[in-house]
């Protein structure tokens, strides 16, 4: 490529006439232009004026591994020579995603052994929903369709995903949602726990919300409950350990489906293979995607459950879904050599054993005292914090997300990539961060903390 003979002003004069960009006002990124990313290398990536930047995202939650792994690049390379592109349609098949189905469920949890792929996160909650409904509709209940899920969820972008999401600035933009799918409280201890209340109980009563829909829709008309083992975009909103058991009990006594949407939770980021082995539950479906190949290609894995997949088989009839790309050879080849290194360099269990509780150590003992910040949690490599004006009170600046914006942008100035959602800076690193990485972080984000906290007492 030959980005290299413009300058940044002329890309981002470029960017400005030719590209609309996801979730951006448009209007705003003109007048300030694009941060333009040109390079990237293990856990930092590079601008075009040279400032490097550690990546405290992993790109967008999925870039598990680092950037830079030549190995990723040498599978899509072979794949693309021996067989670019065909099809799963029509009873053919390519052996990439053939294979990459036996890996993943031999990772997966034991009553997940079929996939269905498609090229992203909201794709692949579409075809959930598709499915959910259609296995209904073949166990002679089509009025079984009601789904349940939660406020502040995000499910992805299309409209099934933002239908089934809880973001009420997305479903102001719906124009007609997809109909019958209901929003309930979220486990969101920090700020719908009682005083005095204890966690476990919190945890009980946030799922009994799930029960109480189900009762007052009749179980019935009830296909399934949707929700993120930690809700990520929403503000990695982490729940208590009674809750997953608990919606699990529920969903079974009222024969309602358990669908997990481990698009960021899954492939390591929680310190096992997929968070309902960290949660202990079984899904009957289970969406991932971004870090499945760390971001090096697009693509979704839905796990199905046997209960499920056995009816779609036995009952046959065709399932009128699918994707030009579900199944893409080299999307499949990167997902098999990422899954390969991920385990090979024992990823997953570094994050379980060693870095994760030193990354939830940190940020209790260098994060969580500043004035600005009202509380810490995490989870694996997914954390959280929370801005306020009033550690005692949990008030908040005004006008809500300016503060954590303001963090934000000090952060990128400190060589720090984190993101603001609502007032809660989320982080969620790459599994290679080591201890050292930590540290790195921890001082850079107390300067951005720091620097906001100057630039917020000035403007009183
Ligand atoms: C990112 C995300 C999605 C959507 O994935 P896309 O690849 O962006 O379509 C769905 N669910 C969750 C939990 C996500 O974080």
């Amino acid at each position: 490529m030959t980005y290299q003979n413009f300058s940044l002003a002329q890309l981002q004069a470029i960017d400005g006439a030719h590209h609309l960009h996801p979730f951006t006002d448009h209007k705003d990124l003109r007048a300030a232009g694009a941060r333009m990313i040109t390079y990237a290398k293990g856990p930092f990536i590079y601008d075009s004026e040279g400032n490097e930047i550690l990546d405290g995202m992993a790109g967008l939650w999925c870039v598990n591994i680092g950037y830079g792994r030549d190995e990723l690049a040498e599978a899509a390379y072979a794949q693309m020579k021996e067989l670019p592109y065909y099809n799963s349609f029509f009873r053919c098949s390519t052996p990439t995603p053939v294979l990459l189905s036996q890996k993943l469920a031999e990772i997966s949890p034991p009553n997940l052994n079929q996939v269905f792929y498609g090229s992203s996160g909201s794709e692949a909650n579409d075809t959930a929903l598709r499915l959910v409904r259609h296995y209904w509709a073949l166990e002679g209940k089509p009025q079984k369709n009601r789904v349940i899920s939660r406020q502040s969820a995000y499910h992805g972008s299309t409209i099934a995903g933002t239908s089934l999401g809880g973001m009420n600035a997305m479903h102001g933009q719906l124009y007609g949602a997809v109909p019958n799918i209901a929003h309930v409280m979220m486990p969101y201890a920090y700020e719908l726990q009682h005083a005095g209340e204890s966690d476990h109980d919190f945890g009980l009563r946030a799922a009994k919300a799930v029960e109480d829909e189900i009762l007052r829709a009749g179980a019935d008309n009830v296909a399934a409950f949707i929700g993120e083992p930690v809700q990520g975009a929403g503000g990695v909103k982490i729940p208590p350990a009674s809750y997953w058991p608990e919606i699990q009990r529920i969903c079974r006594k009222y024969d309602v489906l358990l669908m997990l949407d481990e698009v960021i939770t899954g492939y390591g980021r929680t310190g096992e293979w997929f968070a309902a082995q960290s949660m202990g539950i079984e899904p009957d479906t289970m969406t991932t995607a971004k870090a499945l190949t760390s971001g090096y290609q697009p693509l979704s894995a839905l796990f199905v459950s046997d209960r499920v997949a056995s009816t779609i088989v036995e009952k046959g009839g065709e399932f009128f879904h699918g994707y030009t790309y579900s199944g893409h050879p080299v999307a499949c080849a990167v997902a098999l050599k990422n899954l390969e290194i991920i385990e090979r360099e024992g990823m997953i269990e570094r994050v379980r054993d060693e870095t994760g509780p030193y990354f939830a150590a940190a940020l209790k003992e260098r994060i969580a005292g500043h004035d600005l910040v009202g509380e810490v949690r995490s989870f694996g490599f997914l954390g959280a914090i929370e801005i306020v004006k009033d550690k005692a009170t949990k008030e908040r600046f005004a006008p809500a997300g300016s503060a954590a914006t303001l963090v934000r942008d000090h952060a990128i100035a400190n060589g720090m990539m984190l993101r603001a959602t609502g007032d809660t800076m989320i982080l969620s690193p790459p599994l290679i961060w080591t201890k050292e990485i930590i540290d790195m972080a921890c001082e850079r984000i107390v300067k951005a903390l720091d620097a906001a906290k100057e630039d917020l007492a000035k403007a009183g």
